[in-house]
């Protein structure tokens, strides 16, 4: 995103696939992520693997070679970005059900939408298409960036879909639906459950935002990308209009950053400014910055 030389990397992968034995997985590559420096959050389950790392090149180098040594993940797609930090703590790597949690077991991977690269999607607005774009990320994600004309369902966790295709959704039916989300992992299930339930012609956005705005920034795109790490978000246009599309809770100014509320009983997202954030300790209100139970450690 930009030409300057990042010394860290961070990698963005799924992938679907039948999988025997998480459990010895899991174990396995706690172990080797540990002794190999990297951090992040790896979720693996029988139905497959879906996970965000981050470190050094060589460390990254290294770790992309030993997860594509199993055989179940030998042609796993990559995401790759730079960053100037590590973009996590820690190293988290667990067994989950799902490994996107929506309740969505039984909705079936090849009833998919179809995939939709970004120059096709960069053909569908350029000629004035008639179709419908849909956010399937959280309220949380959607406030600070968005497609053009995207609508943005609120919800708090991909657990709702279900409820927003069969709601508010309904409408669409007949229509030409573009799903999309960060790197594409939801939206195969997401479209998948349009499909299942009558929705005629569904595309799912392939590699999802990331590898959009990685080809295309400063095009239909507005605002800024939510990351689920020390990074925050992730700001592709240099376009000023195009730069942000929240506004400061507390100055109005335009920004595409936030915090999570420092009182620990609060912890509600509030987009703000980085004058802000500091000004007012990371805290939503007064009564929070004058709370016993804070984070101890300030993050941006
Ligand atoms: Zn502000
Ligand atoms: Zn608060």
């Amino acid at each position: 995103m930009n030409n300057k030389i990042s010394k860290y990397k961070v990698l963005l992968f799924y992938k679907y696939v039948d999988i025997n034995d998480p459990e010895s997985i899991v174990k396995e590559h706690l172990d080797w992520c540990t002794r190999n420096g990297i951090k992040g959050r790896v979720f693996f389950a029988k139905e497959g693997v879906n996970g965000t790392v981050s470190g050094t090149s060589g460390q990254i180098e290294k770790y992309k070679a030993h997860l594509s040594g199993y055989s179940y993940f030998r042609d796993i797609w990559f995401k790759e970005d730079d960053a100037d930090v590590v973009a996590f703590k820690k190293m988290h790597v667990r067994l989950k059900n799902e490994i996107v949690g929506g309740n969505l077991q039984n909705t079936l991977l090849e009833d998919g939408g179809k995939r939709l690269s970004p120059e096709q999607l960069m053909n569908f607005y350029k000629s004035g298409k008639d179709f419908i774009i849909v956010d399937a990320r959280n309220w949380y994600e959607t406030i600070i960036g968005k497609f053009k004309n995207a609508i943005t369902p609120q919800m708090k966790n991909f657990r709702e879909w279900k409820k927003v295709v069969d709601e508010d959704l309904q409408e669409y039916k007949d229509k030409t639906v573009v799903t999309y989300c960060t790197g594409g992992v939801r939206c195969e299930k997401a479209s998948a459950y349009m499909v299942e339930n009558g929705f005629k012609d569904v595309y799912q956005l392939n590699g999802g935002i990331f590898n959009f705005i990685k080809k295309y920034p400063d095009t239909y795109w507005e605002g800024g990308m939510f990351v689920f790490d020390e990074r925050r978000v992730i700001n592709p246009n240099t376009k000023e209009e195009l730069k942000h599309i929240a506004s400061c809770y507390f100055c109005g100014r335009p920004t595409s950053y936030y915090i999570n509320c420092h009182n620990v009983d609060c912890d509600r997202i509030i987009v703000s400014c980085h004058e802000c954030k500091v000004e007012k300790d990371y805290c939503c209100s007064d009564e929070c910055r004058a709370s016993q139970n804070k984070r101890k450690v300030y993050h941006g």
